[in-house]
């Protein structure tokens, strides 16, 4: 299991986040660190839809792609973008807890029966558009998931640095992920 690091004091900051645009990401979110405004974007933040989720970021620091699970597959051309047009060198994925990917397999019939009352489906269509979709999206970890992500934009953009964290919707702040 990898380790879950707390930053409390920008001595918590992993060396090797130090003084690159992971780092000033934790020092705003989680350190208070005076914002401003960037001139030029410094990072692509993949992360989940989940609403419950809001990040304490300057306007123009980051492009910023917000997915189911932040699972970033089908969205090669947009990452794309933001590293050759864009600028960013560093891609940062944030995980969260409690994420309803990990959860939606168990929701079926809150699936189905939603899909009907709200959005005026028939049935059988919201059935199988459950069972084919879920395979795609669901997850089993939150953080399994988004190391094993990350591994594979590395390989796709291996001059990219890309770096998994965690967000708890418990305390709203964020955390480092240290592969053991
Ligand atoms: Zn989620």
């Amino acid at each position: 299991m990898p380790e879950i690091l707390p930053v409390a004091y920008r001595s918590d900051i992993l060396p090797e986040y130090e003084g690159t645009p992971v780092g000033r990401l934790l020092e705003y979110h989680n350190l208070g660190r005076a914002m401003g405004s960037a001139q030029t974007p410094e990072l692509l933040i993949g992360m989940c839809m989940d609403s419950r989720k809001a990040l304490r970021i300057p306007r123009g620091f980051a492009f910023m792609l917000r997915t189911a699970g932040a699972d970033m597959r089908d969205n090669e051309f947009r990452i794309s973008y933001a590293i050759a047009v864009g600028g960013v060198r560093t891609i940062v994925l944030i995980a969260h807890t409690d994420c309803g990917m990990a959860r939606v397999a168990r929701l079926h019939d809150r699936f189905v029966h939603g899909l009907v009352e709200h959005a005026g489906w028939d049935a059988a269509r919201a059935e199988r558009h459950f069972a084919e979709s879920v395979p795609k999206f669901a997850i089993t970890d939150e953080v399994d998931f988004v190391v094993r992500e990350a591994e594979r934009l590395r390989g796709l953009y291996p001059r990219i640095t890309v770096v998994p964290l965690l967000y708890r919707v418990e305390d709203d702040l964020l955390y480092q992920i240290r592969a053991t």
